[in-house]
């Protein structure tokens, strides 16, 4: 019989949402609890709206990462992702004259996340935390359209969401991801990986 699978973890969230700590903070606990983990981030495609057709055309797309990310998760290892699918179709679509259905297209069938948590953070709130509106895409009117768009996206009920209040510390946001996580470990192990929107 085959070993038993890693899970594959996703965190997504507008931008200052703490999505990079959190996943450090995760990462960390989960190797100090005997897990075999590791981190994987895509190519930011949320810096790179105006370019993604194109490098979609170019074949520059997250697609090459899947093999290994496949090949990991069947030899038992966790895989925490900094952003995943959600974010490029939420920020992709929040551009005037796309459509959201039209931006997951080429994102269905990628490897399903056993848990995605959404960090939940008001503008307002992601405002307070430094360095905002420095670029174009972190304009308050455009992350409260981001926001809808994952609100949408919220609402499949085919993936595994889990809301997080992010404007908890960080040890209290980190306390919950980690419990999520477990629990995510232990009931992914024995079920095959989905596929992504299909
Ligand atoms: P993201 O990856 O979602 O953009 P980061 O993890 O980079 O967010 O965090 C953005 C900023 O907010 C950083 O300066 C980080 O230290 C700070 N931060 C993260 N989580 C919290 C929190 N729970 N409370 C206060 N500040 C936070």
């Amino acid at each position: 019989m085959a070993g038993k699978r890693g899970a594959l973890i996703v965190l997504e969230g507008v931008d200052k949402a703490g999505k990079t700590t959190q996943c450090n903070k995760l990462v960390q606990a989960l190797q100090q609890s005997g897990q075999s983990v590791e981190m994987m981030r895509f190519p930011d495609r949320t810096t790179i709206i105006g370019q993604l057709i194109s490098a979609y055309l170019e074949k520059k797309s997250p697609l090459h990462l899947l093999p290994s990310m496949k090949k990991k998760l069947e030899q038992g290892t966790t895989l925490v992702v900094d952003r995943y699918a959600f974010s490029g179709a939420a920020f992709t679509s929040a551009k005037p004259g796309f459509c959201l259905d039209w931006c997951k297209k080429p994102d269905v069938g990628l490897p399903k996340p056993d848990l995605v948590m959404f960090l939940q953070l008001s503008p307002a709130q992601a405002a307070l935390r430094g360095q905002f509106g420095e670029e174009r895409y972190e304009i308050d009117d455009f992350q409260r359209t981001v926001q809808q768009k994952f609100d949408q996206l919220m609402k499949d009920p085919s993936v595994n969401w889990q809301e997080i209040d992010a404007s908890q510390s960080i040890e209290d946001v980190h306390r919950e991801i980690t419990t999520h996580s477990l629990n995510t470990i232990n009931t992914a192990q024995n079920l095959p990986l989905g596929e992504l929107w299909k």
